[in-house]
């Protein structure tokens, strides 16, 4: 296939400078030698082949390129070309090529220069647009020449079609072993190739039982997590078997996580089942590799019961759809999560108003009690977002509750399955009406038929014309009866028979099963999914629901934003305004038993006492009973001991027997005094302090304040 007159300069051991297809113009620019070698090992080994890439600048020289000139570019070495591996030498070549800086590419079999043959192509066609030559062992190329320009493509294609029969090869026996159940492909932990190769039960008791385990807690339980937290409560270890790295091939024990299990749930070789060509590996553009495992219809070999196993094949199915169904929780757009204990009423009903995902519940303890938020986390959960929208259930749940209580009277419900017969009535209309028209279709598809029958075939031209319209006939009989079948299957899922069954089951005795203390929060939940198709929640000032019942009527509620749990508890500011009012006459302790004789409680339902009096009065910034008393110009003990001149026992002395008017300002009996003024008592010998009374003694004060304040 090789052009003569090349052959004719390879041969030749003297240059043929002159050649027609070397023109001055390519040899002002430079060459580049590609060197690559696929992997290492032929790096290492195969030196001759190197050797000979190497030998190719003495070609370049000869066709008059002068020895500084030729540029190798061997970068790639120990890459393969057919991988997508970023292959720095060949971009770098491509780019100099485009440049227009090459004058010829040299390689030792150019056409596997590239990885694959759309590379190839598009160096092919850069060569071209900027006339550059190539050359390799086999001769020189001008991509513009339409000769050269047709063996390169053709052999890059051999090239890749080279690879492609090797792999076919060695897939095709593999494939073939596969079908027969006979490919050893490598087993879980748990099950093992015995001496003549067929599956055996790990020998090993306690792996064996480590695996068994699993399996009866995922059927007790029915859920993969909770097989987890099973393992991990028993402080269970499950096995596994390194696959690379130093301990390949070593059981290690350690803890079951919900990965694991998930992978030993899947597998079904634990079934006993042979399968292979589960997944399927795509290169993507930028080299990395995707795996992704495919429905199991498929599968490229899938035979049941093919060796023993820790499950049947049944069983492998049923965990199958459990799991499933499990799922639906999950993902982005997630369905309705089945029924579970706990108390949050529309626990998988909930859907965010502001973003539309599904939203989950978390629980929080107060005062014993679990209490349900819905809170809608996707977004946070997968980009780490603040939360969309966090809201307390209790509210929520109890105006569902009542709505459904109020709805589920036997008047709403008649009114309701009237209206279901109806809406059926005018689907069985709407139906009726389908089905003629599908008639009509085949009507006139059959005459479109017959009139192509009764043509003379030999009239090509009016045959011709009558088979297009029998065909569009056909096309439109064909539309019309997928339409019809389309609205049958969308009407029926408004609410099928089954449904329909059971909410007329319910009808009767709602209201006491509902209140009843024997139903459980799963079963309330369960009777929630048979009238509530979901619930859709937005907080603004308020909370709004928008209810949508089966069969798609809707009605909006409105609550109160849940309080916040310290607003719950905060005492009514009536009480502070009261203790605002009597801290003029009275100190904290006092107040305290007022409101007590009152009858009112703190905002947590405690009674009162001194002290929380006392920090109410911090909080809000009262002035205590001292304080009002010293803003009124009362004075200390100390201020009348220097304004009288006497000792501090004469004056408790003096207030005692009514000389002096003070009051008892706190709760530690500290007493204030009010000024004496101009008629201030004095010292006088031998006069009885009883006959010099002006005031009525301090106790009498306490009393009568306290009468004044219940007649307040
Ligand atoms: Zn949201």
């Amino acid at each position: 296939m090789t052009d003569p007159m090349n052959a004719n300069i390879f041969s030749s051991v003297t240059p043929n400078v002159g050649h027609s297809k070397v023109t001055a113009m390519h040899l002002k620019r430079d060459a580049f030698l590609y060197v690559r070698q696929s992997t290492l090992r032929q790096v290492l080994e195969n030196t001759e082949s190197t050797q000979r890439q190497y030998a190719l600048q003495q070609r370049a020289v000869a066709l008059g390129w002068s020895i500084e000139h030729v540029h190798i570019i061997d970068c790639d070495q120990g890459q393969s070309g057919a991988s997508a591996v970023d292959r720095e030498g060949f971009q770098q070549l491509v780019a100099e090529v485009s440049l227009g800086h090459v004058g010829v590419v040299l390689g030792l079999e150019v056409s596997r220069l590239a990885r694959n043959s759309a590379d190839w192509q598009r160096l092919l066609e850069l060569c071209a647009l900027t006339d550059t030559l190539i050359l390799d062992e086999d001769g020189l190329y001008d991509c513009n020449d339409f000769n050269d320009r047709l063996l390169l493509g053709l052999k890059g294609t051999l090239s890749e079609a080279e690879l492609h029969f090797l792999r076919a090869r060695l897939r095709g026996g593999i494939l073939n072993k596969a079908r027969r159940g006979d490919l050893a492909t490598p087993l879980p932990t748990g099950l093992v190739y015995d001496d003549a190769r067929r599956v055996q039960l790990d020998p090993d008791q306690q792996v064996q039982q480590a695996v068994r385990l699993l399996f009866e807690t995922f059927r007790r339980t029915g859920a993969a997590f909770a097989t987890v937290v099973h393992f991990q409560r028993e402080g269970l270890r499950f096995p596994r078997c390194e696959r690379c790295g130093t301990h390949k091939g070593e059981l290690i024990w350690g803890k079951l996580s919900s990965s694991r299990a998930l992978q030993v749930l899947h597998n079904p070789r634990y079934a006993g089942a042979f399968f292979y060509g589960r997944s399927r590996t795509r290169t993507w553009p930028d080299g990395s590799r995707h795996t992704q495992i495919l429905p199991i219809d498929e599968w490229l070999v899938l035979i049941p019961n093919s060796h023993v196993g820790y499950i049947t094949w049944e069983e492998y199915e049923d965990n199958q759809q459990c799991l499933r169904n499990n799922a639906q929780a999950h993902g982005i757009d997630r369905r309705k999560s089945p029924p579970r204990e706990g108390p949050a009423l529309l626990q998988g009903l909930v859907i965010c108003g502001v973003c539309g995902c599904r939203m989950t519940v978390r629980y929080h303890m107060r005062q014993g009690k679990q209490h349900p938020d819905y809170v809608c986390q996707r977004k946070h959960v997968d980009h780490a977002a603040p939360l969309c929208q966090h809201l307390p259930g209790q509210s929520i749940d109890a105006a569902v509750a009542q709505l459904l209580l109020q709805t589920m009277t036997p008047i709403n419900l008649d009114v309701a399955l009237a209206v279901q017969q109806e809406i059926t009535a005018r689907q069985d209309d709407a139906n009726n009406l389908r089905a003629q028209q599908v008639a009509r279709a085949q009507y006139e598809a059959d005459l479109a038929g017959q009139r192509y029958r009764c043509v003379d075939p030999n009239n090509r031209l009016v045959a011709c014309t009558l088979e297009a319209e029998w065909n569009a006939a056909l096309r439109t009989l064909q539309e019309t009866q997928k339409e019809y079948e389309h609205h049958r299957q969308a009407d029926r899922l408004l609410v099928n028979d089954e449904v329909r069954a059971q909410i007329m089951a319910l009808t009767t005795d709602f209201p006491r099963v509902w209140n009843d203390p024997h139903t459980t929060d799963q079963n309330r939940k369960r009777l929630v999914r048979l009238l509530l198709e979901d619930v859709t929640l937005i907080k603004t000032h308020e909370v709004t629901l928008q209810v949508r019942f089966r069969g798609g009527a809707t009605q909006v509620l409105a609550i109160a934003a849940a309080r916040r749990s310290w607003q719950t508890w905060v005492t009514a500011p009536e009480i502070i305004q009261m203790i605002n009012v009597l801290l003029n006459e009275h100190t904290d302790q006092q107040v305290a038993t007022i409101l007590n004789e009152r009858g009112l409680h703190t905002g947590k339902g405690r009674t009162f006492h001194g002290r929380i009096v006392a920090n109410l009065r911090r909080s809000y910034g009262l002035k205590s009973y001292y304080e009002r008393l010293r803003d009124a110009g009362m004075l200390t003990v100390e201020e009348v001991t220097k304004v009288l001149g006497i000792a501090k026992s004469t004056v408790k002395m003096w207030r005692k027997a009514g000389l002096l008017r003070g009051y008892v300002c706190n709760d530690k009996g500290v007493c204030l005094f009010e000024p004496p003024g101009l008629d201030a008592p004095v010292k006088i010998q031998g006069k009885k302090l009883a006959k010099r009374r002006r005031f009525p003694t301090p106790e009498f004060i306490l009393e009568s304040t306290k009468e004044v304040q219940y007649e307040a």
